[in-house]
């Protein structure tokens, strides 16, 4: 059944204009809005939204997160403590991720879904890892994201790290997806992915009309690796093999880049991710988009799910980094939906929608926008949630799902894996 989002004022995520309007929500993939003068919509067959007072605005995205990392929050801490980043990888998330099995793979998704929606995310781009779980994972996430009803862009994290089993898996895991199913072509980072690999990949990702979700220079051990074993940087390989030349290709990070390789990414057709709060999380260094382009939208790598928290702890990591101003910090927020249009990309369409309960103590409009955007608007003013024309957050709960099921499902998996750790 279509909505109808009554009393609302609507802001036009791209022109910034505030609307006072009834907006009709079509109900499907795709679906469209249109905006009515208050009380001249026709309400019969519709489900009516009473959103007085209230302001309504296009959901959001993520461009690079981890449903596998959800069940560490907390978790007993390395037998080895990490000394950098490699560690980090050896002794964290490489240790967790081997341990995921099916069911936790589905808690992880459930968690994490709803943690989207809640927070106005309807449409994510998943970066996915589990070496010994590889088989059906990809279906598995995707069916228990359509149960909360959070849209998705999925793909398996292929690496040669487990051996040569693992990343035939990884490869059949993706292909067999691929065929029926909107995807990317998943490599962890360049550091554990061979030439041989890397090929596959890209000609999997060329022949499905897909492209690759791949790490890159996120810490300098990336770039150490490419120029010791292959005598050249990490662009300048992901160049020659093609990478940088599909449009729906994503490089996550982009930190360690000389001249040259931004001159590459500045012309390519490929598009990059920013993970600010994992950067600082990891002391990996800050990203830069000096000489980069425009192609840039923000991720949370798996951190946490709050698009509006990444906006802010990226504009005020920029603020010395990379002097952005807030309209370009706004510009890559919403750059997630000018990937999946350009792209031909289901999920996030029109009719993806969130609405603010945002009180606030000054004037609100379209020549203030930003600023309200970069000190004000916050999750927390989540009120409802549409997703494809389907309300599936109402009154800042799951309407498809029970959330206290989902956390009591995901606490038990988490004990299961942490014993499993041990
Ligand atoms: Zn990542």
């Amino acid at each position: 059944m279509n909505l109808l989002l009554k009393n609302a004022t609507y802001i036009d995520w791209k022109t910034l204009s505030f609307t006072e309007a009834d907006i009709l929500v079509q109900e499907g993939n795709n679906g469209k809005i249109k905006l009515y003068y208050p009380g001249e919509a026709d309400e019969s067959n519709v489900e009516i939204v009473d959103c007085y007072g209230k302001y309504v605005t296009k959901a959001f995205g993520n461009g690079h997160h981890h449903v596998y990392s959800t069940l560490s929050r907390g978790m007993p801490a390395p037998p080895h403590i990490p000394q950098n980043f490699h560690e980090k990888l050896q002794y964290v998330w490489w240790r967790l991720d081997k341990a995921l099995d099916l069911e936790m793979i589905k808690a992880s998704a459930l968690f994490t879904a709803m943690e989207c929606a809640k927070n106005g995310v309807t449409f994510v781009i998943d970066h996915h890892a589990s070496p010994f779980a590889v088989e059906d994972s990809l279906e598995t996430i995707a069916q228990t994201f359509e149960k909360v009803g959070v849209s998705h862009l999925l793909c398996y994290e292929i690496s040669d790290r487990d051996g040569e089993k693992v990343t035939k898996a990884g490869l059949e895991e993706t292909h067999s997806y691929l065929k029926n199913h909107q995807c990317l072509m998943g490599l962890h980072a360049s550091f554990t992915i061979n030439d041989k690999t890397l090929k596959s990949a890209v000609d999997l990702a060329e022949k499905h009309n897909s492209g690759i979700h791949i790490h890159v220079a996120e810490d300098r051990i990336d770039q150490k690796d490419s120029i010791e074993k292959y005598g050249y940087r990490v662009i300048n390989r992901l160049k020659k093999f093609g990478v940088t030349d599909l449009p729906k290709s994503i490089l996550v990070h982009c930190i360690h880049l000389n001249d040259e390789e931004r001159n590459i990414l500045k012309n390519a057709e490929s598009w990059i991710a920013v993970n600010t709060e994992s950067n600082l999380n990891n002391n990996v260094g800050q990203f830069s988009s000096a000489r980069l382009g425009d192609n840039i939208m923000l991720g949370t790598d798996g951190m946490h799910s709050d698009m509006l928290r990444a906006a802010k702890s990226t504009y005020f990591n920029c603020l010395r980094i990379d002097k952005t101003s807030p309209d370009k910090l706004y510009a890559r927020f919403r750059n997630i939906h000018n990937y999946t249009y350009q792209n031909g990309i289901n999920g996030d369409g029109e009719n993806n929608l969130v609405v603010l309960d945002y009180p606030t103590p000054t004037n609100f409009n379209a020549d203030n926008f930003i600023g309200h955007f970069v000190y004000g608007l916050e999750s927390k003013h989540v009120q409802h949630v549409i997703s494809n024309g389907v309300l599936i957050v109402r009154e800042k709960k799951l309407t498809k799902m029970d959330e206290n099921e989902i956390l009591e499902n995901s606490r038990e998996m988490g004990n299961k894996l942490w014993g499993k750790l041990d």
